[in-house]
C-alpha cells in the first residue's frame, strides 16, 4: 500500500484531497489484495488511481458590466469499467484538480455500490455562482458546455449537479448541448420534470441518506422517531435530508451555509423548511435570514480562524454533515460524541477528516461514509437515464420505492462485506471493499486498458 501512496504523492504532490481519498480506500482494500494476488498482478489499484482521461479547458464569458471573465473548466473521466462515466459538476471557487479527482475517485466506488451500470467521473469549474445574475450564470454555463459537449454522450459520459449546480444550471447546460449537437440526448441528469427529468431526483440524495440511517438504526432495533438531529449545509442535500427526517418523526435543530449556522431548538418543521427552500433556492439568500423570520432561533456567524465547527456543539442523537469536504475534524467528532451523538450519516462527500473518522470508529459511533450513504442521488440519476432510454416516466412512489430498495441493498452489502473481512459494523471498509471488488472484477475481464 505504501507504493500506492508513494505514487500519488510523487505524481501529484499538491493534491491533498485526492491523496486523502486514495489512502482511505487503499487501507480498506489491503486484505482484499492479500487474498486475491491476481488484482496486484493486473495493476488494478495502480490503474484505478490514474484517471482514464482528464479534460481541462478555458471558460471565457462576459459579465453584466461587459467585462471578460475567464474560469477554468474540468471533467475527470475516472473509470468506465462498469458503465459510462457518471458524476456531478461542481461550481465553486475552491474547485481544482485535487478536489475533482477525489470526488471522481469516490464516485467510482459509490456508483458500483448502487448496483446500476455506471462508471465514475466528476467535473466543474472554479466559477462562483453566488452573487451572479441569472444571465451571467447562463452565459457561463453556455461557454462551459461549448467545450464539454464533445466529451459527453448517453453511453460515454453523463454529468449531473453538485455544489452550485441545480435545476437552473442543468437547464442552461442542456440547452447549449442541444443546440450544438442538434439532438435531444440523455447526457445530463437532474433535468426539470417537463423535459426528461425524473420525479424524486431533487429529493434523492437527502432521502437516500435518511433511508440509510434508518437501516443502520434498524440493526440496533432503533428508529429515527424523536431523534434530535444536526444537519449542516442548507443546499439540495441538506434540505431533503431535513424533509425526510421530519417525515420520519425526527427533529432537526441546525442548518448552515458558508457564512454561519442557525440553531433552532424547537426544530425546523415543514413550514420552516419551506421558507429555507425559498430562501436558498429562489431568493438565493443567506441562512442568517432564518432568524429574522423565526426569532426563536439563534444565528452564529462563521469565524474563519476557529479550529472547530461550532455546529457540532449541540446536544443531539444523530448528525448528517451535508455541506462539503473536511467540515468535521477530530475535535468536532469528539464534540459530537460528548453531546450524545451516536450516529453520523454523511450527506456530503468526505465531510469527515481521517482523524475524525478514527474518533467515530474508536467510540463505536454508527458511522456511514458518504460514498455509501449519499449514493441515492446518483442512483436516481441512473433511474433517470433508464426512464429516458425507455421514453417512459415512473411515478414518484415508484421512484422512491426503487430508491429505498437501492439504499437497503447498499446498506446490506456494506454490512455483510465488513463482516466477511472481519470488521463487523465498519461501514467504511464495507463500502470501500464492496465497491472495489465490483470494479476490479470488471477491469480484470476487460484486460489491460
Ligand atoms: P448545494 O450547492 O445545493 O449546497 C451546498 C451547501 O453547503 C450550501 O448551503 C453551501 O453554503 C454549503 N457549503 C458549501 N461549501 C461550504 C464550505 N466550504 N463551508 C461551509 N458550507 C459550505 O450542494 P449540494 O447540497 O448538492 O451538495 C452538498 C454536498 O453533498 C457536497 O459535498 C456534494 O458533493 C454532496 N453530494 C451531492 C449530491 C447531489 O445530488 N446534489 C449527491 C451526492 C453528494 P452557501 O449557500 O453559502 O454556498
Amino acid at each position: 500500500m505504501d507504493t500506492i501512496i508513494d505514487i500519488v504523492n510523487t505524481r501529484d504532490p499538491f493534491e491533498k484531497e485526492f491523496h486523502q481519498a486514495v489512502k482511505e480506500v487503499a487501507e480498506s482494500v489491503k486484505p482484499v489484495l492479500d487474498k486475491n494476488p491476481e488484482y496486484r498482478h493486473a495493476g488494478i489499484v495502480e490503474r484505478m488511481i490514474e484517471p482514464e482521461r482528464v479534460i481541462q479547458f478555458r471558460v471565457p464569458w462576459v459579465d453584466d458590466q461587459g467585462v471578460v471573465r475567464v474560469n477554468r473548466g474540468f471533467r475527470i473521466q475516472m473509470n468506465s469499467a462498469i458503465g459510462p462515466y457518471k458524476g456531478g459538476l461542481r461550481l465553486h471557487p475552491s474547485v481544482n484538480l485535487s478536489i475533482l479527482k477525489f470526488l471522481a475517485f469516490e464516485q467510482v466506488f459509490k456508483n458500483a455500490l448502487t448496483t446500476l451500470p455506471m462508471g465514475g467521473g466528476k467535473g466543474g469549474s472554479d466559477f462562483d455562482p453566488s452573487g451572479k445574475s441569472d444571465n451571467e450564470v447562463m452565459r457561463f454555463c453556455q461557454s462551459f458546455m461549448c467545450e464539454l459537449f464533445r466529451h459527453l454522450g448517453p453511453d460515454t459520459d453523463v454529468p449531473a449537479g453538485d455544489i452550485g449546480v441545480g435545476a437552473r444550471e442543468i437547464g442552461y447546460l442542456f440547452g447549449m448541448y442541444k443546440k450544438l449537437r442538434n439532438e435531444f440526448a440523455s447526457v445530463l441528469t437532474g433535468k426539470s420534470l417537463n423535459w426528461g427529468g425524473s420525479l424524486i431526483r431533487p429529493e434523492a440524495t437527502g432521502y437516500g441518506v435518511v433511508f440509510f440511517a434508518a437501516e443502520m438504526l434498524a440493526v440496533k432495533n432503533d428508529t429515527l422517531k424523536d431523534k434530535v438531529c444536526l444537519v449542516s449545509g442548507s443546499g439540495n442535500v441538506a434540505q431533503y435530508t431535513v424533509e425526510k427526517l421530519n417525515q420520519m418523526g425526527a427533529k432537526v435543530v441546525t442548518l448552515s451555509d458558508t457564512s454561519g449556522y442557525i440553531y433552532d431548538e424547537r426544530g425546523i418543521d415543514k413550514d420552516k423548511l419551506q421558507y429555507v427552500m425559498y430562501l436558498k433556492n429562489v431568493k438565493r439568500g443567506r441562512i442568517k435570514e432564518y432568524v429574522q423570520k423565526y426569532p426563536e432561533a439563534v444565528y452564529m456567524a462563521r469565524d474563519a480562524g476557529e479550529s472547530h465547527n461550532p455546529c457540532c456543539n449541540h446536544k443531539a442523537d444523530c448528525a448528517f454533515p451535508s455541506a462539503t469536504q473536511n467540515e468535521i475534524n477530530a475535535q468536532d467528532a469528539q464534540n459530537l460524541i460528548n453531546n450524545g451523538v451516536s450516529l453520523v450519516c454523511e450527506g456530503a462527500n468526505m465531510p469527515t477528516t481521517p482523524e475524525g473518522i478514527d474518533v467515530f470508529l474508536d467510540n463505536d459511533v454508527l458511522y456511514a461514509p458518504g460514498k455509501a450513504a449519499n449514493a441515492g442521488g446518483v442512483a436516481v440519476s441512473g433511474l433517470e437515464m433508464s426512464q429516458n432510454a425507455m421514453r417512459i416516466k415512473w411515478t414518484a412512489n415508484e421512484v422512491e420505492d426503487r430508491l429505498k430498495g437501492i439504499m437497503k441493498s447498499i446498506h446490506a452489502t456494506c454490512l455483510s462485506t465488513a463482516e466477511e473481512y472481519g470488521t463487523l459494523g465498519n461501514y467504511v471498509n464495507g463500502a470501500n471493499i464492496a465497491g472495489f471488488v465490483k470494479v476490479a472484477d470488471a477491469m480484470m475481464d476487460q484486460g489491460i486498458v
